[in-house]
This record gives C-alpha cells, structure tokens and sequence, in this order.
C-alpha cells in the first residue's frame, strides 16, 4: 500500500518548524526517522495532511555535556550513541542499549525523539531512560515544559505531547560512580522488539534503586522505591534477595493477567538485577 497523498515542509530552524506545528497541529505530523511513521503512512493507519520534516534541525541533532547531565537534542539517532559521537555519561550503559536496538538500517536512521514519541512499550528508550531517570524538554510555540520520563509514556503507543508540541531534548543524568547497571530483553530474535524487558539502575552504597518493567503492552511499571523487591532492604548482597513472587505480584497489579508472561517479565528482571550485581 501506499500512503495517502499528503504536503511536505522541511522547516529551516526550530522556531519555524514550531510555528508550522502550532497552525496545523490537527492535521500535521513530525517525521523524524521515519521508521514508525513510514510503515504507518504506508499501512495508512495515519493519514496526516502535512508531514513536517524536522531532521534538518540543527538545534535537535546536538549533544552535549552540560554538568552532571547529558543533553541530547531529539534528533541523535540510536547510531550516533552505539558509535560514541555522544558523550558517555553512562558509562556504556547508553550505548549498549543503543547497540541492540533493532538493526544497524534502523539505528542509523530512527531517533531517540521519535522513538520516545512514538512511545512502543516495547521500545528500548522507553525503558532504559526512565530507569536512568532522565527527563524531557517539550515546546511549543506557546514554550517550553519539562516532564519525567516516567510521567511521559501514558500508555501503550500514548505519551504526553500536546498538540503542536515537540520532544526537543532528553537529559539524562550522570550515572553515580557506586551506581550499578543492569539491562535484559527477551526478544524472539535479534533485532526483533523485545517481549519483556528488565531495566534497573541500583545503588547499594545509596541504598536506592530505579526498576522498570517494560514491554507489557502498557506504559512500563517504574518503581523507585524497591525496597520490596529485595526483601525491604538494598544492600551489597541484593541479588540474592531478588523476589520474584514480589515482582509477579506487581505485574499481576499492573494487569499482566497472563501467569506465563509474568513468569518472563520476572525473569528477565532478574537477569538485569544480576547483571547489575556482576
Ligand atoms: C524493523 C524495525 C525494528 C525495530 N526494532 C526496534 C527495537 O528492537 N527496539 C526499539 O526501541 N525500537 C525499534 N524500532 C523502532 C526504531 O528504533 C525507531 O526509533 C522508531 O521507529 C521511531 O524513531 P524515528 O526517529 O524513526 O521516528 P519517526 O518514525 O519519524 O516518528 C515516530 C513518531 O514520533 C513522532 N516524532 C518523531 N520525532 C518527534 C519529536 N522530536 N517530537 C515529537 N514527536 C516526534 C512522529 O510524528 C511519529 O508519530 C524498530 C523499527 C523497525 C522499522
């Protein structure tokens, strides 16, 4: 299939992309890598009247380090932060998860913006960055808001842009030099969108801890105090007190009705848990 026939405006500078967005919201939409949008164009499941092409916009294609955080403008693609051209201030975790995403076509081209937009609970940045606890600038030609990650994916493809307004930076936190790391997702094959994913950010000598549960066909569960999950304390040895049954108890709350897919979701959970702990 092919799309239905639409307009084309590839805006010189944000403020004109914004201005465009703010006239025609109804009936716009933001193209940035095209790797969601296309196949929906195609697959007509959207039919916008005007494509607004925002990947001439300098302003979103920077990264940069400004103190303790990484600003990462909308537009980075997931290649540019498997391949180093951003700062790390992750150390590595960003750019392994950018690494397995899909495949080499899709990162070179998909963005973390439309990513985040399109807001798949499948996705890895959907996950990932809540868990490292980053947060959104939005604007619009009205101005500019921040929002959590974890406030900003409401639902399954459903996040908390309003109309007219852009992702236009992800700031993410410097990763504390005692903070543990852990990622792990379930896929049918690589490259494929993963089943269940298990994100988790701990920090024993702080005895705090970030846990996301993502792709469970909802907005993905974060959870930041985690104490429960390792039997109301995090400490050195959390590993070994990883509850699963806490964590299918949780995912039963969230409406994962299905004892399998739980029983998957703890998994890989705890795979990222041991992964962190290693
Ligand atoms: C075969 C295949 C496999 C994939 N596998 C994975 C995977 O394993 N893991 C994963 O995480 N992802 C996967 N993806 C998704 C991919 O990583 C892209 O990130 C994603 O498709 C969207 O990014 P994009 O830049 O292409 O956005 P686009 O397709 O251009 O846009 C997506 C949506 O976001 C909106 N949008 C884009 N940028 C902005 C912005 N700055 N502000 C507001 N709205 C905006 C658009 O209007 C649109 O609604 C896969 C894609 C394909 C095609």
């Amino acid at each position: 299939m092919k799309p239905a026939p639409f307009g084309y405006e590839r805006p010189r500078d944000l403020q004109a992309a914004l201005a465009v967005l703010n006239q025609v919201s109804d009936s716009a939409k933001i193209i940035a890598g095209g790797q969601s949008l296309g196949p929906m164009l195609n697959l007509r499941l959207v039919e916008p009247q005007l494509i607004v092409d925002i990947t001439g916009l300098a302003e979103l294609k920077q990264a940069e380090r400004r103190g303790d955080e990484l600003v990462l403008g909308a537009c980075v693609t997931h290649a540019d932060i498997e391949d180093g051209r951003t700062a790390d201030v992750t150390r590595g975790a960003m750019q392994r998860v950018a690494a397995n995403i899909a495949y080499r076509a899709v990162r070179n081209r998909g963005t973390v913006g439309g990513s985040l937009s399109h807001a798949d609970p499948a996705a890895d940045w959907v996950s990932a960055l809540a868990a490292l606890g980053a947060k959104l600038t939005l604007r619009s030609s009205a101005g500019a808001r921040a929002v959590a990650m974890e406030d900003f994916v409401v639902g399954a493809l459903e996040c908390a842009l309003r109309a007219g307004e852009i992702i236009e930076t992800v700031h993410v936190p410097a990763r504390p030099a005692s903070a543990h790391w852990g990622y792990a997702k379930s896929c049918r094959k690589t490259g494929e969108f993963a089943h269940a994913i298990g994100a988790v950010l701990i920090d024993p000598s702080a005895r705090t801890a970030r846990i996301v549960i993502g792709a469970i066909d909802a907005a993905p569960i974060v959870i930041t105090d985690a104490m429960e999950l390792f039997g109301g304390r995090i400490g050195g040895d959390y590993k070994d007190r990883f509850d699963t049954r806490v964590a299918d108890a949780i995912l039963a709350k969230a409406g994962v009705s299905n004892a399998a897919q739980r029983h998957i979701h703890a998994s890989v959970l705890k795979r990222a848990v041991c992964e962190a702990a290693a």
